[in-house]
């Protein structure tokens, strides 16, 4: 699967956190991520990562490019609702793809807890049919 990691910076200790502790999930799949989160996933993890671009300089945008072309599989992103972002457009943009979609999104710790393990048990095998048929 493909599996795409933002965090807004007051939220990227707790993703760090998180991908350290699921650690060994995670590294059975592709991961993406814009171009902070993915450093300190990286140095925290040493998880194999490909980075886009920082969120505020067009990585949010990126990784809503690869949904549309119905490539990635789930998306972890854990927003900040207390402070303004001044790329708010893209991530409305990014959050409003995953709907179009259908791609499975975690914009918290608790749902990303629910997703993971559900990643774990083989719930998101669906996607590999929509993706063949998509092909
Ligand atoms: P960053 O971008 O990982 O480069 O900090 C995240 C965001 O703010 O969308």
């Amino acid at each position: 699967m493909n599996i795409a990691l933002i965090a807004h910076d007051k939220k990227k200790d707790d993703l760090v956190s998180f991908v350290t502790a699921y650690q060994d999930i995670f590294s059975k799949h592709n991961l993406f991520a814009t171009g902070t989160t993915g450093l300190r996933i990286y140095e925290a993890t040493g998880l194999s990562i490909e980075r886009f671009q920082s969120g505020p300089l067009g990585g949010d945008q990126e990784i809503g490019a690869m949904i549309a072309k119905n490539k990635m599989d789930m998306v972890f992103f854990f927003r900040d609702p207390l402070t303004a972002q001044p790329h708010e457009p893209d991530v409305s943009a990014l959050v409003r793809l995953c709907d179009v979609y259908s791609i499975p999104l975690a914009t918290n710790m608790g749902t990303a807890e629910i997703l993971i393990k559900g990643l774990e048990r083989g719930d998101l095998e669906w996607r590999k049919i929509v993706k063949e048929n998509g092909e």
